[in-house]
């Protein structure tokens, strides 16, 4: 390996720039965010929720998904359970449910009642050993039989039962609206000709995927998911319970990822024929030579910060990192040439943060604390002097690597995976929590207009456009200064700025 100058070049941050504005002549609709996440997939907002413990599960991912980016669902917990959020996302899809869940005639009203609440939906497919449909049974059958006898009726008695109005598997969204219209149904089983069930469509999902015109989808129309793995113990039979759960990206989510076993563990899910087919995110990395090195083993994407995030502790108490507009800089040195998009990760404060990214050579940005405040983030709302706040920590903190109580999962994302007991763990990050935030729609509308603007003031009509024309000015501290409001005391926080 050929190392460089001892003192490699200045290393520049967000904060040590500004975009230069550019000549436009855009109207602001004709601005598209659309981006490259991995080699073969695309989304239309360059945002990733981070795969943490008080940022992404089930909820935020579906809800991220729904924006038009995509959520990372952490592994602070067992393969079973992260495995069952995949699946929640995958069935929380904005059209045509290629795989519902369904329920035999032989169950009780108590078993449907149970899986309902689960899979938090109202109604179900019922369907013989053979998968053939024998009728659907939703919350108006249920309406007529009394609690009290619910352990005891089977669904069969109550269903509505064949013949229904079905449609063929492979029916257009048209001819599906068409048939729901006209019979005034809310769900639409398709079939085959042996009458095998081999979908289902409900109105509220339709009705949904208007409401969310740039969702990211997969080919079948369901939301697109991805979650994090490591590298040690189990982590191959993680792997590959999550793609067998239908995720679309797996994230190899390590501290620090230029490490041979991290490399050989991308390589073989990109060899391994059961795995080959999902995209992989190599990461994180801080330099050149480790953006090369997931690209020598075929990485999707690759994601850079290394001590960035505003949790984060590793800068600190290792004395290693790269300031990330310079990370970005270098990594995408190395991908753009291979066609591998760059994941900028960590260490955004406001929106502004996300064009510089871009035009540093980034694809998307991951973001943490920016989303850690939202409803759909795990966590309950706590008071603290009549202020609302959720709770956020670094998965390299105490309290995501410690047992207290409960395993956890994810030390080895710090290298640490071996270390006996609570007390020999070595932080990389701290516990504290953010300003609540409400729902992430309206966090997202700020995030994304934020960028819109950015591309509007450079001139880009396209992602790409503002990598190419974008060009940064170094500033000072003075004028970091003058960038934030100054000279006057804030009375009232902007939705999108709260300080510095
Ligand atoms: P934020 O958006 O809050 O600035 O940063 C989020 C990112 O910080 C995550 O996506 C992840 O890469 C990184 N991260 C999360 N927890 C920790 C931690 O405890 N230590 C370190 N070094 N990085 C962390």
């Amino acid at each position: 390996m050929e190392l460089p100058e001892k003192f490699a070049a200045l290393g520049l941050t967000y904060d040590d720039v500004l975009l230069l504005p550019g000549h436009s002549d855009l109207a602001p609709d004709e601005i598209d965010t659309t981006t490259r996440l991995t080699r073969e997939l695309s989304i239309k907002v360059p945002l990733i929720s981070a795969a943490m413990d008080t940022v992404t599960e089930s909820r935020m991912a579906i809800a991220m998904a729904r924006q038009g980016g995509l959520g990372v669902l952490h592994r602070n917990l067992s393969i079973e359970d992260q495995a069952y959020q995949v699946d929640l996302v995958k069935r929380t899809q904005t059209g045509i449910i290629s795989n519902p869940v369904t329920i035999g005639p032989d169950a009780t009203l108590e078993q449907l009642d149970q899986l309902a609440g689960e899979y938090r939906i109202s109604g179900f497919p019922v369907v013989d050993t053979d998968n053939r449909l024998l009728g659907v049974i939703t919350n108006r059958d249920l309406r007529f039989t009394p609690v009290a006898e619910w352990a005891t009726t089977k669904v069969d008695e109550v269903m509505t039962p064949m013949p229904l109005v079905t449609g063929p598997i492979g029916i257009s969204r048209e001819d599906a609206t068409l048939l729901l219209r006209q019979h005034k149904r809310e769900r639409l089983p398709l079939i085959d000709e042996q009458g095998h069930l081999g979908g289902l469509i409900t109105v509220k999902d339709f009705v949904k995927s208007e409401q969310f015109p740039k969702a990211s989808n997969d080919a079948d129309g369901r939301l697109l998911v991805g979650a994090a793995i490591g590298y040690f113990g189990d982590a191959w039979q993680r792997a590959t319970t999550l793609v067998e759960a239908g995720v679309d990206v797996l994230v190899a989510d390590t501290a620090h990822g230029y490490v041979r076993m991290l490399l050989e563990m991308v390589e073989r899910l990109k060899k391994d024929p059961a795995t080959r087919h999902v995209q992989v995110i190599g990461g994180n990395v801080a330099t050149r030579a480790g953006a090369q090195a997931f690209v020598d083993v075929g990485a999707d994407a690759i994601k850079v910060g290394v001590g960035p995030g505003s949790i984060c502790t590793t800068r600190v108490v290792t004395g290693v990192g790269a300031p990330q507009i310079t990370a970005v800089y270098e990594a995408s040195l190395a991908a753009k040439p291979a066609g591998v998009p760059v994941i900028a990760d960590g260490g955004m404060k406001h929106s502004g943060e996300i064009a510089k990214a871009l035009v540093a050579g980034a694809d998307s940005v991951m973001l943490g604390s920016l989303l850690a405040g939202c409803d759909e983030s795990p966590g309950e709302l706590v008071f603290v002097n009549g202020k609302q706040y959720k709770s956020y920590r670094g998965m390299g903190s105490l309290g995501a690597m410690s047992s207290r109580g409960k395993k956890s999962y994810s030390k080895d994302r710090y290298f640490q995976a071996e270390v006996a007991s609570d007390d020999k763990i070595v932080p990389e990050g701290i516990e504290g929590q953010v300003a609540y935030r409400g729902p992430l729609a309206a966090v997202a509308h700020q995030l994304i207009g934020g960028l819109n603007q950015s591309m509007f003031y450079v001139g880009a009509r396209t992602v790409p456009e503002l990598q190419e024309n974008g060009r940064f000015v170094r500033i000072t501290s003075a004028s970091l200064t003058e960038s934030h409001p100054h000279g006057v005391q804030m009375t009232v926080e902007a939705p999108n700025y709260t300080g510095r």
